[in-house]
């Protein structure tokens, strides 16, 4: 089967490697779509991320082509996401209700974690099916249900938050993980919900997805307006990071209000410069939010079923696996302005 494997920094190579077998207990999927995470992007570009020679992919979506003896959760002809978190199901973390925090989930993880393969490529090899395989209800379309991990780690957040009915919400970044906070904050009863980006075409899908104002960060009048909206309580009672940068960082501690939260959702490596003396008076709370649970994955693909959550703000381009490493360029270069890139490692499915 052909696969795209990752040689190092900026070095992708579409190989031609042996099919996997479904051995007990074991799931193979035929992988219709793998959506190019930023995660990818960041392994492209920086060392230290991936391991050589891994295939990369945490997000696809497929058929079950094969199960192994013992196999119960699904079936051969199954639609099944496949992906994060591969939680271990027994540490302290999965039986605490935190499998997303899993000490174990790296090493299980598919397409990210050392000696795990994962969808950039005609199939992929469940070794956990339990813990990596989602049934996909029937009423969404696989190109829906792939963005799961984008949608995840969104509505991951606001749950993660002590957000409340009636508070004032603000996200910075409306990037598809700052639009997913935005969905699920405007769900979850935000009263005014502010948005902020640089660039006017995501301003105007936050929008779309539920802002009631979007401004940019960048602009001392728009940040006057944020303010001025925000000055009966001095700021937000909850503010949403999303960009994964560190001048969004500051626009969330500039504009929360005192003893509100801080929840810290993007990241792109880079260490912030936070802790200030001003911050101490203030008494934030400083959160931080990682991945989703596989019940938080359950919950979206019902709340997509019930026309709760929309996809439709989520842009796709849809490549051949030939595509994958120009693709990753172009997106490094920031010049591809869709939510996601999905590979068809077996072309239209
Ligand atoms: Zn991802
Ligand atoms: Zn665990």
């Amino acid at each position: 089967m052909r696969a795209v494997k990752y040689h190092g920094v900026h070095n992708l190579e579409l190989v031609e490697i042996e099919k996997p077998e479904a051995g007990p207990g074991e799931v193979l999927v035929k992988v219709a779509y793998c959506g190019i995470c930023g995660t990818d992007i960041h392994a492209y570009n920086m060392p230290g991320i991936f391991d050589w020679e891994l295939i990369p992919g945490h997000e696809a979506v497929g058929i079950v082509e094969a199960v192994g003896t013992g196999v119960t959760c699904v079936a051969v002809g199954d639609r099944v996401a496949v992906g994060p978190p591969g939680d271990c199901g027994s540490c302290y973390s999965c039986n605490t209700g935190h499998p997303n925090t899993c000490c174990n989930a790296f090493p299980n993880t598919l397409g990210i974690g050392p000696n795990t393969q994962g969808a950039y490529a005609e199939y992929v090899l469940s070794k956990f099916p339990q813990n990596e395989l989602f049934r996909i209800p029937e009423g969404i379309q696989l190109e829906q249900a792939v963005l799961f991990d984008v949608l995840g780690v969104g509505f991951h957040a606001v749950r993660r938050s002590e957000m409340k009915v009636g508070d004032d919400i603000i996200v910075t970044g409306c990037g598809p993980i700052g639009l997913s906070v935005i969905q699920t904050a405007k769900m979850a009863g935000a009263k005014t919900l502010i948005a902020f980006d640089l660039l006017e075409s995501k301003r105007a899908m936050a929008l779309k997805a539920g802002a009631d104002y979007a401004f940019n960060p960048s602009d001392s009048e728009d940040m006057a307006k944020a303010k001025a909206l925000l000055g009966h309580t001095g700021g937000a009672q909850v503010a949403f990071e999303a960009a994964g940068h560190p001048d969004s960082v500051k626009t969330c501690v500039e504009l929360t209000m005192a003893n509100g939260q801080i929840v810290l959702v993007g990241s792109d490596g880079r260490p912030y410069e936070l802790v200030t003396a001003a911050l101490g008076p203030m008494e934030y709370d400083l959160k931080f939010s990682f991945t989703y649970t596989k019940e938080e994955i359950h919950m979206l693909f019902e709340l997509i079923t019930m026309g709760k959550f929309r996809t439709d703000l989520y842009s796709i381009e849809k490549v051949e696996l030939e595509e994958a490493e120009k693709k990753m360029i172009q997106m490094s270069r920031g010049e591809l302005d869709v939510a996601r890139v999905l590979l068809m490692p077996n072309g239209a499915m």
